[in-house]
């Protein structure tokens, strides 16, 4: 059994991935190619954004997104305490202060309230002036953005979701990766849209932050490449990953469905000695992994189990951001939630292309463990 099953996926329109890089190969055109445009119009129109700006990866889309605001040494970036480490690792790169908050914790995304009162904290502290919030969509949920969108208007700094794990997710039907003054996603292979490689975008309705990201994606271009305005970096999509993407695209409707069918099984079948993420009636998640929540002293023993009988999982996440070494010296608000679920979580395979057999067997192991 896979914990991610990339192969069937491929083989489902292997045909089309061929014709689309033979002609790639053959057009010669292997940086910004037709490709690379034809799919920032389609995924602007998937997620109902004006602007798609595609980047080398996921972790550069954060990095020029805050690049983007014109984030300066000693500026404040909140962010989510429970998440994959890039969402974090890029602030500190830019010289910014990172500021743990803590998650809810039903749905394990940023705690609104928590953000308001980190935000207080800031003010009253003389660490630095509060910015932005990086808010990631953990497991394909779309956090609380109604709530949040609210406070960063109040205190008048700036939203970026990080929608890596939550391309094609949504709530109220509104797209993950519009929510924010600037989204990132991710199109590392694992992830609900997946390249064969790195990829990655930003998302925004501003005319104005879209010109700039297309600068610091070439060096900071003006008129040309030679005719350098700002200090950018070298982030560009590969044409050949556009051209996978654009095929990939026609699946992930079908499989995110058949991800969150898998879920509901689960959820249905096993015992109540599991808790699950919250998610609420309005959201549907891009379902980009499913964890289940047990008592901590029991975890190893269902790790345990589920490796002698052949059932990967993963530990998403092992630790609470703010407790990754190279960030301890950071303010944060204790995120105890965070390390509570840290603590407690192991997530297992959910991919499209699980068999009957294959569920069945992940629930039977589960549910005598
Ligand atoms: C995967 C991921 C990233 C980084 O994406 P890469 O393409 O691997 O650089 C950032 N944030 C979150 C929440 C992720 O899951």
């Amino acid at each position: 059994m896979q914990f991610v099953d990339l192969n069937s996926s491929t083989r489902l329109i292997r045909e089309k991935l061929d014709a689309r890089i033979a002609n790639i190969i053959d057009s010669g055109q292997f940086i910004l190619g037709p490709d690379v445009h034809e799919l920032e119009s389609q995924l602007s129109q998937y997620v109902g954004v004006k602007h798609c700006i595609t980047c080398a990866n996921g972790t550069d889309a954060l990095m020029m997104a805050l690049m983007a605001i014109d984030i300066s040494p000693g500026d404040v970036i909140f962010c989510t305490a429970f998440s994959f480490f890039a969402s974090a690792e890029i602030i500190p790169l830019l010289g910014a202060i990172p500021w743990f908050v803590d998650v809810d914790e039903g749905t394990f995304n940023l705690s609104p309230n928590k953000l308001k009162q980190a935000i207080e904290a800031c003010r009253e502290s003389n660490i630095g002036p509060p910015k932005a919030v990086v808010v990631a969509d953990i497991f394909g949920l779309v956090a609380d953005y109604e709530s949040i969108k609210q406070i960063c208007e109040e205190e008048d700094i700036s939203l970026i979701e990080d929608a890596a794990q939550s391309f094609g997710a949504s709530t109220q039907s509104q797209k993950a990766c519009s929510f924010a003054n600037i989204a990132t996603t991710s199109f590392f292979p694992a992830k609900p849209l997946g390249c064969f490689g790195d990829g990655g975008a930003l998302f925004t309705d501003d005319q104005e932050i879209a010109d700039r990201l297309r600068s610091i994606r070439v060096h900071g271009k003006g008129q040309n490449k030679y005719d350098n305005v700002r200090i950018g970096m070298n982030s560009r999509l590969d044409t050949i990953q556009a051209g996978i993407l654009l095929e990939k695209l026609t699946l992930i409707d079908e499989e995110r469905r058949k991800r969150n069918a898998n879920a509901q099984i689960f959820r249905n079948e096993l015992t109540a000695c599991f808790q699950f993420q919250n998610i609420p009636d309005e959201s549907e998640t891009a379902m980009a992994a499913f964890a289940i929540l047990m008592e901590p002293g029991k975890r190893k023993a269902v790790e345990d189990r589920l490796h002698q009988h052949q059932i990967p999982s993963q530990r998403y996440y092992p630790m609470p951001l703010n407790k990754c070494p190279p960030m301890r010296k950071y303010p944060s608000d204790g995120c105890y939630t965070a390390e509570s679920i840290s603590q407690s979580i192991i997530c297992i395979p959910v991919h499209a292309y699980l068999s009957e057999k294959e569920i069945d067997k992940i629930i039977v192991c589960l549910n005598n463990s």
